[in-house]
């Protein structure tokens, strides 16, 4: 028995931490706060996947031949370049980034980062920075802090706060998709000072950068467009976006 199996062994006995997603004592407290056997049943989302925005397509027929999307990304392919998220908003994953948002659960970050970076593996070529997805600063001084940065961290990216949230908005999990888009529509800034830090040009254009944007949920979407547009007007050359999940209503073909 090593000397860590021996403090998980002490930790477990008197502090039982239970697990934040099934509730049962964790075996390994040190391993983090989710236990092995919720860890095993997040459900990943498996190809064949919309070579846009990551959902999983029913066959690859149901994609769109030449650019193997999906119809929704086809129709409307928006600024994003690519997208990808570790599974759907539901069960485990859902209780995981629930723990870390509104528990506070931050030492469950490392570990969704690790699954993100997996999920997101061909996402990473030429990527020089990573942007986590801002919140209001109200917002974030009343959680301590911004669980997207946490995310972000995790990757192994060099990681930089281009932008700013100038406006407060309602929560994007209680609105439909088309209020959605027009509550986040103006509501990010590219930080100016920032940008002239990590490009070293006084006309704080992003020219030649691949950015890769970082979120906790994708909901519809929305937000990670609103972000991707103000990155490309200021000359990025390609906006990605990686997300711990993603929601997924109706059906896609
Ligand atoms: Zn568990
Ligand atoms: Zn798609």
């Amino acid at each position: 028995m090593t000397l860590r199996d021996l403090a998980n062994l002490a930790l477990s006995r008197i502090f039982a931490p239970p697990c934040v997603a099934c509730g049962h004592p964790i075996p390994q407290p040190l391993d983090g706060a989710v236990c092995e056997v919720c860890w095993s049943r997040v459900v990943p989302f498996t190809p064949p996947l919309c070579a846009n925005c990551g959902i999983p397509l029913a066959s690859w027929r149901a994609a769109e031949h030449v650019a193997r999307c999906c119809a929704r990304c086809h129709r409307n392919p928006g600024v994003l370049d690519r997208q990808a998220a570790v599974g759907p908003y539901e069960g485990v994953l859902r209780d995981v980034l629930h723990a870390l948002k509104y528990d506070g659960r931050r030492s469950v970050a490392p570990m969704l980062s690790v699954r993100m970076r997996a999920a997101g593996r061909d996402l990473f070529e030429a990527v020089s920075l990573a942007v986590p997805v801002p919140l209001h600063r109200r917002r974030q001084w009343r959680r301590g802090f911004n669980q997207a940065d946490l995310l972000a961290v995790g990757l192994g990216l060099p990681t930089t706060r281009l932008l700013r949230r100038v406006r407060a908005t309602p929560p994007q999990v209680a609105l439909p998709a088309a209020a959605r888009r027009r509550n986040v529509r103006d509501a990010f800034r590219l930080s100016i000072d920032e940008a002239r830090r990590i490009t070293g040009r006084a006309d704080a254009r992003l020219d030649g950068l691949v950015l890769m944007l970082v979120d906790d949920v994708a909901t519809t979407g929305a937000t990670l467009e609103a972000c991707a547009r103000v990155l490309k007007e200021a000359g990025a050359d390609e906006v990605r976006a990686l997300t711990a999940a993603r929601v997924v209503t109706a059906p896609r073909r």
